[in-house]
């Protein structure tokens, strides 16, 4: 099938790529064998939020939705010693498995994981003067999307960047008669967009072994 022409085509980069992982695979195993969805991102989009954190050398993250912990490890991997990502779940038996696989994968000390609705937790969250947030990935309930956009603006540097997941969505984020609450948030983020001076912003649409779906990838300036 046309789904599994894509998931081989990831895995014959990923094997020139990617070494194989012990810790991540853990990470998916652990989260699978406690109930949780198979929607973190794919192994290559964990490498490429990994390569971009440490091209702008973040030093602090913000990451909005846990899951598993999944996109946590990629990204916290990619700080210093002194680096901190906070990452923000609603779901207590995500943030619990999340904690064990941050555990597993030892990156415990550089993460914190928030429990609680985003849209109250990140609203608590107090621009830090000196050290603002340089990077945020928005990978949660999509009908917030502009909420926790607005809210990595008021968090980040000048020159940060955010990521937005799951904008394209087959391309169903385009067609009019989809309806659907997610497609919703995103063209709500999108309008946003359009007149928001602050940020300089693209969709880089993908397509592997996640299906069809893009990451939207926004600079302040
Ligand atoms: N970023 C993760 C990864 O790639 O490994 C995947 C995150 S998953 C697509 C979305 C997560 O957002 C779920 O764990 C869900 O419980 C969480 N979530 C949904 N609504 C939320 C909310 N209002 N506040 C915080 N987290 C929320």
């Amino acid at each position: 099938t046309i789904e599994e022409n894509w998931a081989r085509s990831d895995q014959y980069h990923n094997s020139f790529l990617i070494r194989p992982d012990e810790t991540l695979d853990f990470a998916l195993k652990n989260s699978a064998e406690h109930g949780l969805p198979s929607i973190a991102v794919s192994t290559s989009q964990g490498k490429y939020l990994n390569l971009l954190a440490r091209s702008i050398g973040a030093k602090r993250i913000l990451e909005v939705g846990t899951l598993g912990g999944y996109s946590t490890i990629w990204l916290a991997r990619a700080l210093p010693e002194d680096g901190k990502l906070i990452t923000f779940e609603i779901d207590k038996t995500h943030a619990d498995v999340a904690q064990a696989n941050i555990n597993h994968a030892g990156v415990s000390s550089k993460v914190q994981i928030i429990l609680g609705p985003a849209t109250d937790t990140l609203a608590k969250v107090e621009r830090h003067p000196d050290h603002p947030f340089d990077l945020a990935f928005i990978d949660a309930d999509k009908e917030n999307n502009l909420t926790y956009f607005l809210e990595a603006k008021r968090l980040l540097r000048k020159g940060g960047v955010i990521i937005v997941d799951n904008v394209v969505r087959r391309g169903r984020v385009a067609d009019p008669e989809v309806k659907d609450e997610s497609s919703e948030g995103v063209r709500k983020l999108l309008r946003h967009l359009k007149d928001d001076r602050d940020v300089d912003a693209t969709t880089i649409a993908w397509v592997g072994e996640k299906s069809y779906d893009g990451f939207l990838y926004a600079l302040l300036k």
